[in-house]
Parts: C-alpha cells; sequence; structure tokens
C-alpha cells in the first residue's frame, strides 16, 4: 500500500519538501499530497517590493499547480483547522486528510508580543494579501490627504511609520521612501510634508549584519532617502492616532508592524512542546516533533544549532530542514536510520529602495552593485529549482519590465515596451537574405569545390580573389584607405572604410580588432587554421554555409529565434573582421540585435517551442520523466 505523505503549507519549505520526495522516491510508493489554504505560492522575500508599488502583485505569486505539473506531488487548496496525532488525521471544515506521514511546514506570523493596540492599529507584512493592503492604504493616504485642508489631519495622514528595523522593516521602508517620490508629484505634495520614519528598540538597523553594513544602510536612509531613523526606542502601544513609545508618541495614519515573528497563528493550538515565546515547535535532530512520524520544517519547526538556539527563521532554514526531513522520511520507509540536519546560511541581502542594497556572502560584505545582482540571481536560483524558465521570465518581466518605479533615465526607455509583431516583416527579411546567401553559395559550388581562399581574398592572385567573392560580404581592398571617422567613432577602434577598387565600385568596411603592431591574429588564424589544405578549408566553408542556411530558415520560422540572431551576429562580426562588410549589408547587424529581443514570440514558432520546451524541461528536472507530449503543452506561460 502507498504511504501517504501529507505536507501542510506550500511556503518554502513545505514546496522543498514536496519537490525533494517527488524527486527522490525512486520505487517507493509513495503518495505525496501538499495542501495550502491558497492556491498560490508567494515569493514572500519580496512582499516589500509590491507592498512599495515596485512590481504588480503578480510578479510574487506563483500558480502551485504550474509547480507541480508533470510530478506525483497532489497539490490541494484547503486551510487544515485540526491536527489529530494520535489517530494521524488532519482535516478542514470540508475534508479529513489521513497520512502516514505529516510535515509541518505553516510558516510564521507576525509577533505583536501582547503590546496593547498594535493587533488592531498596525497593518502587517506578512502575507500576500498583506502587501497589497499596505499599497492601497498608502496610496490613499496620499489621495486624501492631498484633499484634506486641515494641516494637522493632512500631516498625520502623510506620516508613515514601519515598527521594527530588522529585515524587513527596513526592506519595506526603502521601497516606500523611493515609491513617495512619485506619489509627492502624482498627487502634487511637497515631498517635506512627508515623514517617514523606522523605529526600533535596538542601538542600531540589521542587528543581524555586520555594524559596517548596517552603518552604511543606516547612512543611505537618512541622507539619501530621508527618512528618521529612531533607535534605542521601545514600543509600547498603537492606537488609532498612531503609535506610542516610551517617552513619546508619533501621531501616523500608517504604522507597518515588522518587528517580530512567532510560530503560524494556525499552530497555536497544537498540543506539540516549543522551543522559546516564539512558540517554534520543538524538533529533534532530524526535525521531527515528539510524534516521530510529524516532521516540523521551515520558520514553524524549532531546529536548533550548536548554540541551543533555533536557526533564523529565513529561507535557507526552511529550504534545508524541508529538504532533510523529506530525506528522512524517505530513510523510514526503506528502514535506514535517520540523518542529522543541519543547516548552513550563505549568505543575506537587504534591499533599501530600488538601487541600494548590502549583503553579506559567507561573511564577506560585498559592494553595493555586486549585492543587487547577488539578490536577484538568488531568487532567479530558487526560480529555476521550483518553476524553471516559466518562473524566471516572468519573474524578470515584473522586475525589468514591468517595474513601476523607474528613476533612472536608462532604466525608463529599457522599460517601455513594444509588441512583437512589429519585428516580424524585419525577422523574415533578414532570414530570407541569410537563406539567399546560403543557397547563392550552394549554387556557386561551395559544398564542392574549395571557394574559401579566394572569398578570404587570399588567393595566388588578385583576380581570382575579386571573382570570388559573394555578393555582398568580401575582402578589404587595401589599395584606397580611407579612415572613417563614424565608424572610428562608433567602434572605438581602428577600422577602415575602401573603396573596393579592384573588385567593385562598393564600399566595404574591415574591423581590424585582433592587430597588435604589424602581426594580425586573424589574418594568421585564416591563413594558417582556416586554409590550412584544402580539407580543412573545406570543412569551414561547408560550415558556413550550413550556418547561413540555418539562419535563414531559423529566422524565417521565428524558431528558436534569440539562438538565430546570435549566430547572424556571430557570422557578421567574423566577416567584418576577416573579410569586410559592404557597408550596405551593417544593417544586417543591428537587425540581428534587434530581433533577439523576443521576434520569434509573434507569427513565429517560438510562440509554442519555447513553452513546450520548458514543459520538456519542467517534466524531466521535476519528474526525472523524459516527455515530448503534453495536454495543453503549446500554451503560453500563464
Ligand atoms: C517581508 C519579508 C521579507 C523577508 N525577506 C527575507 C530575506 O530577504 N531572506 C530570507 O532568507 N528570508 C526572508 N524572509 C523570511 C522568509 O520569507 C521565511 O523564512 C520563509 O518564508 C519561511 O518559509 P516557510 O515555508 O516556513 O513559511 P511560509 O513561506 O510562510 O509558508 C507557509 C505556508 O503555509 C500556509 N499555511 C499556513 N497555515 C496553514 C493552514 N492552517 N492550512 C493550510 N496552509 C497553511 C501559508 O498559506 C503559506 O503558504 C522574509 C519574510 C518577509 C515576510
Amino acid at each position: 500500500m502507498a504511504k501517504k505523505v501529507l505536507i501542510i503549507g506550500a511556503g518554502y519549505a513545505g514546496i522543498e519538501a514536496a519537490i525533494t520526495l517527488n524527486k527522490k522516491k525512486k520505487k517507493d510508493n509513495l503518495e505525496i499530497t501538499l495542501i495550502d489554504k491558497n492556491d498560490y505560492h508567494t515569493l514572500l522575500t519580496e512582499l516589500h517590493e509590491v507592498a512599495g508599488n515596485r512590481i504588480p502583485e503578480e510578479g510574487i505569486r506563483i500558480n502551485l499547480r504550474s509547480i507541480f505539473k508533470y510530478t506525483d506531488v497532489k497539490v490541494v487548496k484547503d486551510e487544515i483547522k485540526n491536527f489529530d496525532f494520535e489517530n494521524k488525521k488532519v482535516s478542514s471544515d470540508n475534508a479529513v486528510y489521513d497520512y502516514d506521514y505529516l510535515i509541518l511546514a505553516m510558516g510564521s506570523s507576525p509577533n505583536y508580543f501582547g503590546i496593547p493596540g498594535l493587533k488592531e492599529n498596525t497593518l502587517p507584512l506578512w502575507s500576500y494579501e498583506d502587501a497589497i493592503r499596505i499599497r492601497e492604504h498608502i496610496k490613499n493616504c496620499f489621495l486624501l490627504a492631498s484633499q484634506e485642508k486641515d494641516i494637522n489631519k493632512k500631516k498625520r495622514l502623510l506620516t508613515f511609520v514601519v515598527a521594527g528595523a530588522g529585515f524587513t522593516g527596513v526592506e519595506m521602508i526603502g521601497e516606500l521612501a523611493i515609491w513617495v517620490k512619485s506619489l509627492c508629484k502624482e498627487y502634487d505634495i511637497d515631498r517635506k510634508d512627508v515623514r517617514l520614519v523606522i523605529v526600533d528598540m535596538l542601538p542600531r538597523i540589521l542587528n543581524n549584519l555586520k555594524e559596517e553594513n548596517s552603518i552604511k544602510a543606516h547612512r543611505y536612509l537618512e541622507k539619501k532617502l530621508k527618512v528618521e531613523v529612531m533607535l534605542n526606542t521601545r514600543i509600547t502601544g498603537a492606537n488609532e492616532k498612531g503609535l506610542t513609545y516610551e517617552g513619546g508618541e508619533i501621531e501616523a495614519g500608517t504604522v507597518i508592524w515588522s518587528a517580530g515573528i512567532k510560530a503560524a497563528d494556525s499552530a497555536d493550538e497544537l498540543e506539540l512542546e516549543r522551543v522559546n515565546r516564539s512558540k517554534r515547535i520543538k524538533v529533534d535532530e532530524f526535525c521531527r516533533t515528539q510524534y516521530e512520524n510529524v516532521y516540523c520544517v521551515g520558520d514553524l519547526g524549532g531546529l536548533s544549532g550548536e548554540n541551543g538556539m533555533p536557526f533564523a527563521a529565513m529561507v535557507e532554514n526552511a529550504i534545508q530542514t524541508a529538504h532533510g526531513a523529506a530525506e528522512n522520511i524517505l530513510n523510514d520507509i526503506r528502514g535506514k536510520e535517520q540523518k542529522k540536519v543541519t543547516v548552513k546560511f550563505h549568505g543575506t541581502m537587504v534591499s533599501v529602495g530600488n538601487y541600494f542594497c548590502v549583503s553579506e556572502i559567507m561573511g564577506k560584505s560585498l559592494p553595493v552593485w555586486l549585492s543587487i545582482i547577488m539578490k536577484f540571481l538568488v531568487n532567479i536560483h530558487y526560480l529555476w529549482e521550483i518553476t524553471g524558465f516559466r518562473g524566471i521570465s516572468r519573474y524578470l518581466y515584473h522586475e525589468v519590465l514591468e517595474r513601476r518605479q523607474r528613476k533612472i533615465f536608462v532604466e525608463k526607455h529599457w522599460s517601455t515596451r513594444m509588441q512583437a509583431w512589429w519585428l516580424t516583416l524585419l525577422r523574415v527579411f533578414l532570414g530570407g537574405m541569410w537563406l539567399y546567401e546560403g543557397i547563392v553559395k550552394v549554387t556557386e559550388g561551395w559544398f564542392t569545390s574549395p571557394k574559401l581562399a579566394s572569398f578570404l581574398g587570399m588567393a595566388s592572385d588578385a583576380t581570382s580573389a575579386a571573382t570570388g567573392s559573394a555578393t555582398y560580404i568580401t575582402r578589404i581592398d587595401e589599395i584606397v584607405n580611407i579612415k572613417t571617422g563614424i565608424i572610428n567613432f562608433l567602434l572605438g577602434t581602428e577600422s577602415r572604410l575602401v573603396e573596393g577598387a579592384v573588385i567593385s565600385s562598393q564600399q566595404f568596411a574591415k574591423v581590424d580588432l585582433f592587430r597588435f603592431g604589424d602581426f594580425s591574429l586573424m589574418n594568421w588564424f585564416l591563413q594558417n587554421v582556416v586554409l590550412a589544405n584544402d580539407g580543412v578549408a573545406m570543412f569551414f566553408q561547408v560550415l558556413v554555409v550550413i550556418f547561413e542556411i540555418l539562419v535563414g530558415l531559423m529566422l524565417l520560422g521565428g524558431a528558436f529565434t534569440f539562438i538565430g540572431s546570435l549566430i547572424s551576429v556571430g557570422l557578421l562580426t567574423m566577416f567584418i573582421t576577416s573579410t569586410g562588410l559592404y557597408k550596405d549589408s551593417w544593417w544586417m547587424i543591428f537587425a540581428s540585435i534587434a530581433t533577439m529581443g523576443g521576434a520569434g514570440r509573434a507569427f513565429g514558432l517560438d510562440y509554442y517551442l519555447i513553452p513546450w520546451l520548458n514543459n520538456v524541461w519542467e517534466s524531466f528536472w521535476k519528474n526525472r520523466k523524459f516527455r515530448l507530449f503534453f495536454k495543453h503543452g503549446l500554451d503560453r506561460f500563464d
């Protein structure tokens, strides 16, 4: 009989557990069910980007069914309310689920530490809905403030407080500070009338990072983003007017609470041992609770390190504990010993708005630009694991093209989009040109007799060189040597636009990229490698023709257009640096660059090929099964 493994919670931990079980079960007869109250997974680490209106909410929401399609994981949308560990059952309002093994991965909830008024009067930032609520609330404050005549009321509406200067709080206030600039423009409000405050009881922000990084972020918040940083400030309560602290109060229309977390509210009633006041569930070194078939992972689990303290509630902890627990379930089923689960943290990145980030990777602080890139790469890596190319393209689409906070001149321009079909004719024309070139070469006998030497202008007599040249690509004739300011300016390298007197009156351009004094690496390569003997020369010339025809067909059909365009640029670069290129043909380079930007997606096969390939990849990666046919396999990404 199949062993039933039930996973409650499809956060970072639940998903990792399900993927690991599915991948490693091999011949084990397992029934894996993943239950979540939502039918989507939330990229919690990016919540602030939605709350601060950098990206739309779709950017942090991933459909669970799309993650688990082509796997043996059954996804159920349900909210589990009752847990009966003795009888191995859990239940919701509608259904009862029994299990052999249970993984609890319900995450965490905001912790108000019993401080009066906080729960009722502050906005938490802990879920997809929270992020949208905060964003809408902030917009509304600006709208109301723009209509408000009473100075005090307006002041209150324009005061935004974030309580807690840990990762979440700092990321939130940073994002808000950037957004406020455009909100002020939109609602015609002076930035000086807006007050942004971050409060913490500790003596420095980002207390978990090295002091140098916390100072860097602090300075950036104060100096660049005009945020008031209030440290050593103990919050005592909140009310409808704002926030109170020991020694004062801040009247504010918005207070965002990000100062503490505890085990998920939905786990409050569980009769399981806890580790500390965060109420995380006590587990042994194998991630098992006091019930040997019940594992607890992620933010909810209290796996402790050597210092006896639970590991920080972060993504790396979630993924590693979930992976370990899933492996231990398989070990148990296979009659093997349980393996100790340990968590290694590799790094932390904290962004403060769009253009600033501090990070510590393996104990080393990285510069701002590298930290920003690392944050992107970490997300891309995670998405690759759970969704493949589909998730990454969606993520990049939202982060780059759909980004709402565009401040830098270049960003404004690169994120301006156009429909892919505008490039269709250009792609087809470019493809046609390549195909024509390839066919002309075939009819000229490029598959049967050596032509390359004369084509490259390296044949023994100049006349044969001239006649052997192709229609639009040929060698540079060095008779008249006119340096062109334009090409020099554009390419920053020595180049010549030459009247091809011997061959025709056409003009050619050549860029000698690899010339070192009198020595030209390209010439040396052509003479000693490509034209080493007839056999090698034939190989290269056949290759050139095949590539030309291939690129032509790819671009005509819009199939793997990016790769086709890349080869096109490669071929043209090769021609420029070896034979030279008619000035009339330079357009092909720019056309190839343009078609790289997804020109095959409209009226081209890429429209179907890319989703299909993603399905093949996902099916193989997640299930170790190679499949070519899928129901709705040609549908565009959702
Ligand atoms: C704003 C923010 C920024 C963060 N930034 C970082 C960061 O930069 N780096 C980092 O490492 N960590 C960061 N974290 C922490 C990180 O997000 C968590 O450590 C991680 O999400 C924990 O994963 P998890 O699977 O344990 O829980 P979660 O991701 O919270 O998932 C829990 C899941 O359980 C479901 N669930 C709960 N109760 C039930 C129920 N009764 N029935 C069914 N389903 C249920 C929920 O719907 C949810 O999908 C951040 C967190 C926040 C909120």
